[in-house]
């Protein structure tokens, strides 16, 4: 089986915008490309699992979501940091989904598609409630990174 490092995408890897959308506003962050480069060196997949609400709530179209989601991955693999998988979650909050961060569907699903042990597994976000959380549903390791606005 193979382990992953599960990162959130909006304020994790890029700046939020919020509801990122234009690929003229990506910013990465250079500390997200660095814990990319570090979990691949150490053999894990890197899978994005990202809340897209943005979609169902009719502020962008999936397509413009997959436009700016391949920028952002042109741009990391540039650097070095090659993502293996991006699992999103369209949804808006009143949907009622499972795959909606906090709750686990994403990562469930990326588990099962990617024969992926979440035991040995690490979950990376900005956000204690929502990505923090999803961890601890499923009893993961996790680490919640803060960035300084310069960096
Ligand atoms: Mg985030």
């Amino acid at each position: 089986m193979n382990k992953a490092l599960f990162i959130d995408r909006d304020g994790t890897i890029n700046h939020d915008c919020p509801y990122c959308k234009d690929p003229k506003d990506l910013r990465i962050y250079d500390d997200a490309v660095d814990i990319i480069k570090d979990f691949r060196k150490r053999g894990f997949l890197i899978v994005i699992v990202t809340n897209q609400s943005g979609i169902n709530r009719g502020y962008f179209s999936e397509a413009e979501f997959e436009k700016f989601n391949s920028a952002l991955l042109k741009e990391l693999e540039r650097e070095g940091a090659k993502v293996d998988a991006v699992y999103h979650c369209p949804h808006r909050p009143d949907e009622g989904c499972l795959c909606r961060k906090p709750g686990t569907g994403l990562l469930l699903q990326a588990a099962r598609d990617l024969d992926i042990d979440l035991n040995s597994s690490f979950v990376v976000g900005d956000r204690d409630d929502v990505d923090g959380e999803m961890a601890r549903r499923l009893g993961m390791k996790y680490m919640i990174i803060k960035h300084n606005e310069s960096s």
